[in-house]
């Protein structure tokens, strides 16, 4: 079969040919039909995480069919259609997986970082990693939100917000375009934060009932003008944007940070006293949260925008996603 890996950190994408892996006794293997490039695909690429060992094969947004089971694996038969996301997998034993907490495993498998993920033609994944995909969601469509889409619609179901509360969601790319579908679909007033008048049409387009524009002025007022946010998605990884919008934030408010970026917020004491203001992270979720995203999309419409490159495309396909000129996700599809 055919595989993309990277040699060493900082290496190139290789296309290689492997054997089809065998999947263990927890395991399932899938015949990977797209594969989603997420930003965090540099972590492999670049070798930004720990430990991480080579070669390695980058790849966490999964869409595909099992066509073969382990021993051991009660839940799932060849022929389904699953995905494989972030969570790869969790130890059950640990005391979060004890309580339920599989998010929070202390040893906590991470697809493409623990094993190799989805640049190829074949994966063996854990089979608790896997999630159902509707019939009626293509692979391609479903694969970036198993990463992407997860990522901001179980932090919003879960944000506190009720029907007709104010929701913003700053940034309109591959997470905050589907995070402003999500939150009018809950029935949120939606209000998207963006950069440049240019922005607005698509966002209206997307479901968002408001448009800020940051770039005409400090968009906390403009989030004061129109009330307050009960919560605000941050989904743009620039902790500078994101602590400027605190104060736009409605008593109670909370503001969700989902964008993964390395520079700490700045904020005082002051501004989450006055108010009693929130900050909150929030990692993406189990497979449990992935079918639901899958099947919350189907119910409501709500679709990643794609552009589609073929597996042997992958060192140009994340170029365009690494430039930022992708609208929004870029997914390897297998063909063939
Ligand atoms: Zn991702
Ligand atoms: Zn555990």
């Amino acid at each position: 079969m055919k595989a993309v890996q990277i040699s060493k950190p900082g290496g190139s994408f290789e296309v290689v040919e492997r054997p089809i892996p065998e999947p263990g006794r927890e395991q399932v293997r899938i015949k990977v039909e797209a594969c989603g490039i997420c930003h965090s695909d540099v972590l492999v690429k670049e070798g930004l995480w720990p430990g991480l060992q080579y070669p390695r094969v980058p790849g966490h947004e999964i869409a595909g069919r099992i066509d073969k089971v382990g021993s051991d694996v009660t839940l799932w038969k060849p022929g389904q259609r699953v995905g494989v996301g972030w969570h790869g997998g969790h130890c059950f034993e640990c005391v979060p997986c004890r309580r339920g907490d599989f998010i929070n495993c202390k040893f906590q498998k991470i697809t493409a970082l623990t094993f190799d993920g989805g640049y190829q033609e074949y994966m063996v994944a854990p089979a608790e990693a896997c999630a159902l995909i509707p019939e009626d969601l293509p692979a391609d469509e479903a694969a970036p939100l198993l990463c992407a889409g997860i990522t901001v619609y179980n932090p919003l179901r879960h944000s506190g917000a009720r029907a007709g509360d104010l929701v913003a969601v700053q940034g309109i790319g591959g997470l905050g375009h589907l995070g402003i579908q999500y939150a009018r679909q809950m029935g949120f007033r939606t209000v998207a934060i963006g950069r440049g008048g240019d922005k607005q049409t698509l966002a209206k387009k997307l479901g968002a009932h408001e448009y800020i524009d940051t770039s005409s002025g400090p968009p906390a007022e403009a989030l004061q003008k129109l009330g307050g946010a009960d919560v605000i998605l941050a989904t743009a990884p620039d902790s500078k944007s994101m602590s400027a919008l605190v104060d736009g934030l409605a008593p109670g408010g909370k503001l969700l940070v989902v964008g993964a970026g390395m520079d700490p917020l700045s904020v005082t004491p002051l501004q989450l006293i006055g108010g009693r203001r929130n900050i909150q992270g929030w990692p993406s979720g189990t497979a449990m949260d992935s079918e639901d995203t899958l099947r919350f999309s189907v119910l409501t419409g709500v679709r990643p925008m794609i552009e589609r490159y073929p597996l042997t495309k992958a060192a140009e396909a994340y170029q365009q996603m690494i430039s930022g000129k992708a609208r929004f996700r870029v997914v390897l599809t297998m063909g063939g």
